[in-house]
């Protein structure tokens, strides 16, 4: 995902190492549903995309917070110790952080978060991540912070108070997508057209993939789509309960707040969007996060679940015009790029309003810090 990324042109299709892969697999048992040839795309052994691309950053496919702006890191820092000392400041703390790119985000957050000894003093530091090249990227940008940090291919169980931080992770997990036709949902699938290059086609929903369509969604016209990652928020859910711990967690990505019909499914190379066929496993995928979704799924699974609310309320919440401020004032000379990095995190057609925060938490635990729904203002006469 990009903060702003231009519209390519449609790019002929790449034969990449990964189009034979899949051509062999569909020649054999069919065409792929969408799900599979993301996960395929994105986290295949071989030729994924987030298995060995560096991906983020001015030379990679996308741009993210908290490269724009070390503020954003140094402000979910803060805002993990504010949650720390609403858990009653255990003195043991596993700080996960889900899909954690070139590190730079939690480095901001150890550093800032400093001001609260015995909050650093707690943690340890647990990074799942998926990409070999990422996790070098990782350890050097937190080589000197001071705490110890490991690394997962998965969230582990553990008997710890536990927070949790996700920027950018849930819009890279595996969609499923559907399409409606007179005679019902069909699922959409990746399959090969007659030249033998891949195609989207439509398959019969199999009884036990059929769509589970939110109530508040009716009447879909011919060729509207819908999609769900169902199964994968409540894997993850699931993954993330603690026994009887205080557990928090904060998922920000761009998405919406109420189920709604559309593909969203993109690709990204170097800051344009693509074609999602075009380049398999050398393209970015990803697709709008459906927080409604997640949050059932969370609580399902026993989570109390605050907001979501924008990315500019809950930066703005947790004070990023003061520590701009502050920090423009103690470095002049570079007072032009922080303005203009805080601008971009809060634009209001753009990040600010694009990117939502949701917050997941053990019920017993008070309202996450900066959540609390946007009150409604009374109307003005
Ligand atoms: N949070 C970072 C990076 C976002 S990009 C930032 O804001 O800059 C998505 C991140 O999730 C990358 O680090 C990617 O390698 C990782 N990732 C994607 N799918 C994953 C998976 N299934 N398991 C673990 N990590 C994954």
């Amino acid at each position: 995902m990009s903060d702003s990324p231009t519209n390519g042109e449609r790019a002929p299709a790449v034969a990449t190492p990964l189009v034979q892969k899949l051509a062999a697999r569909i020649r054999q048992h069919g065409p792929l549903p969408i799900d599979a040839y993301v996960e395929a795309c994105l986290q295949d052994p071989e030729h994924g995309y987030y298995r060995k691309q560096t991906a983020i950053g001015g030379g990679g496919d996308f741009i993210t917070a908290p490269e724009i702006s070390q503020i954003f890191g140094e402000l979910l820092g803060l805002w993990c110790a504010l949650v720390w000392q609403s858990m009653g400041g255990p003195d043991r703390l596993r700080l996960i952080e889900l899909g954690p790119g070139r590190g730079t985000l939690m480095a901001d957050a150890l550093r800032a978060s400093r001001v609260v000894p015995a909050f650093h003093a707690a943690l340890s530091v647990e990074l799942v991540e998926s990409n070999r090249v990422l996790v070098e990227a990782q350890r050097k940008a937190l080589a000197s912070c001071g705490v110890p940090v490991e690394w997962h291919d998965t969230v582990s169980p553990s008997a710890t108070p536990t927070i949790v931080l996700a920027n950018e992770f849930l819009d890279a997990l595996a969609l499923r997508q559907w399409i409606w036709r007179e005679s019902g949902w069909h699922e959409r699938a990746v399959g090969l057209d007659d030249a033998g290059a891949l195609a989207f086609v439509e398959i019969p929903a199999a009884d036990d993939r059929e769509p589970a369509i939110p109530a508040s969604l009716t009447n879909p016209h011919n060729g509207c789509i819908f999609e769900s990652r169902a199964d994968v928020f409540a894997a993850l859910a699931a993954e993330l309960k603690t026994s009887g711990q205080p557990f928090a967690g904060l998922f920000i990505d761009y998405g919406h707040s109420e189920p709604a019909f559309g593909d969203t499914l993109q690709a990204l190379h170097a800051h344009a969007y693509a074609d999602p066929l075009r380049a398999p496993g050398e393209d970015d995928l990803s697709a709008l996060v459906d927080f409604a979704a997640f949050g059932v799924a969370a609580r399902d699974a026993g989570f109390a679940v605050d907001g979501p609310v924008t990315q500019a309320e809950l930066l703005g919440r947790l004070g990023i015009i003061e520590r701009a401020s502050r920090l423009m004032s103690a470095n002049p000379a570079k007072a032009a790029s922080i303005e203009a990095g805080i601008a971009r995190l809060l634009a209001p057609v753009g990040m600010g309003t694009r990117f939502l925060a949701l917050g997941i938490r053990s019920v017993d635990l008070s309202a996450l810090p900066a959540l609390e729904p946007v009150e409604m203002r009374p109307p003005r006469y």
